[in-house]
């Protein structure tokens, strides 16, 4: 599948400024948000499409090598440099942030103007966000996870559909402000009239008002409630990392915009793997024998048990390396490798035939430490690993 070209998608020329690529995205964010259109699956490729285009265009450095080298400066000739089929959607919705102002928060926010006022003036009413814990295992980090959570949350009343009014009939148009929602008032100042606009204090901007209330509701529009949600957890996350989803939080009252769902990662501890970075390290213990005839060992890793092969001679503090078997980088190919730490095993107890042995060998020149020059330091490994 070829891409579209990026300038293309967005409907800007090539030497438009950045305002004027955040603006034609935010439009296009706006048009094909999928909580405006459920369930099609065309704007919802379309949304995809816009947030990658804009996510290089509007990073000048990004923006400098697709100029010079197309899509195959941003990340592969195909495919796309985002793990694969572009950007997910979480990544989007984080993205709103600085396109929208703001923390992060709904496009509404600013479709409708600052403040959640609208062009015509009309007040839109946005639910607060919602904040869960997740907890993972590394294998789920690892693998990424489709985590179906049930929240307790305020959900849009369903006997009133979220108006808060008893029925159709109930809801009336704004005497005070005629249903625009807000209310001129003319000032006399010493520079003259001055007109300003304000929220109307009947309807709190809504541009109705309703005679009778929804008894389920009380008017609210609202009520306390469950809902299942299905969060697809990219691989790679860490702890302490926060995830968004658009209009998954609280519902808003008179059918406003719903808050955003906050998701925070926790990392459970695994039982036998650590976690640096990327890496996993294993800590593995070695009896002097197996450690100077050799053996094969078994490890855990996070895919499950792999062999590893201990050469005969093998010193403590050696460090193996089981390369792509540690945690893949949030949106990327890569993988981290998983880290084996050997560590020699001395007998704690011995019986008085092991004892005979081992003092038959104490003088054999073979036993004596011999530390070569070009054995690295703990420090050195550390670097060579870790860097
Ligand atoms: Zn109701
Ligand atoms: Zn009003």
């Amino acid at each position: 599948m070829s891409k579209r070209d990026y300038y293309d998608v967005l409907g800007v020329s090539k030497n438009t400024s950045v305002e004027e690529i955040k603006k034609a995205y935010r439009k296009l964010a706006i048009k094909y948000h999928p909580d405006k259109n459920p369930d099609d699956k065309a704007a919802e490729e379309k949304f995809k499409e816009a947030a990658e285009a804009y996510e290089v265009l509007s990073n000048p450095e990004k923006r400098q090598r697709y100029d010079h080298y197309g899509h195959a400066g941003v990340g592969g000739a195909s495919g796309g440099g985002y793990g694969g089929g572009g950007m997910n959607m979480e990544d989007i919705f984080s993205q709103f942030g600085d396109i929208f102002g703001g923390g992060g928060g709904s496009p509404f926010e600013s479709f409708f103007g600052g403040g959640g006022q609208s062009r015509s003036g009309r007040r839109v009413a946005k639910g607060s966000n919602l904040r869960i814990k997740v907890k993972l295992t590394l294998e789920e980090i690892a693998n990424g996870a489709e985590k179906k959570i049930k929240v307790n949350k305020q959900i849009t009343c369903k006997t009133c559909d979220g108006s808060g009014a008893k029925d159709r009939s109930s809801i009336s148009t704004c005497k005070t402000c005629g249903g625009s929602g807000s209310v001129r008032r003319v000032t006399n100042t010493i520079l003259g009239q001055m007109q300003t606009t304000s929220t109307c204090p009947t309807c709190n901007g809504s541009g109705s008002q309703i005679t009778s209330k929804c008894n389920a509701c009380h008017g609210e529009g609202t009520v306390r409630g469950e809902e299942t949600i299905t969060i697809n957890i990219p691989a790679g996350v860490s702890d302490g990392m926060q995830l968004s989803m658009s209009g998954k939080g609280n519902a808003a009252p008179n059918g406003g915009i719903p808050g955003d769902l906050i998701i925070l990662i926790e990392e459970l501890p695994h039982e036998t793997l650590k976690r640096e970075g990327n890496n996993v390290v294993y800590d593995l213990h070695v009896s002097i024998i197996d450690a100077a005839l050799g053996y094969s060992a078994e490890v855990p890793t996070i895919d499950g048990k792999a062999k590893i092969k201990i050469e005969p001679g093998t010193q403590s503090g050696k460090l193996l390396r089981l390369k792509g078997k540690g945690i893949p980088e949030i949106n990327s190919y890569h993988r981290g490798d998983e880290i084996i730490h050997v560590n020699i095993w001395t007998p704690k107890a011995l019986s008085s035939e092991e004892r005979m042995l081992l003092e038959r060998l104490r003088e054999s020149p073979n036993f004596k430490p011999q530390p070569g020059k070009n054995d690295k330091s703990f420090f050195e490994k550390m670097k060579e690993y870790f860097e």
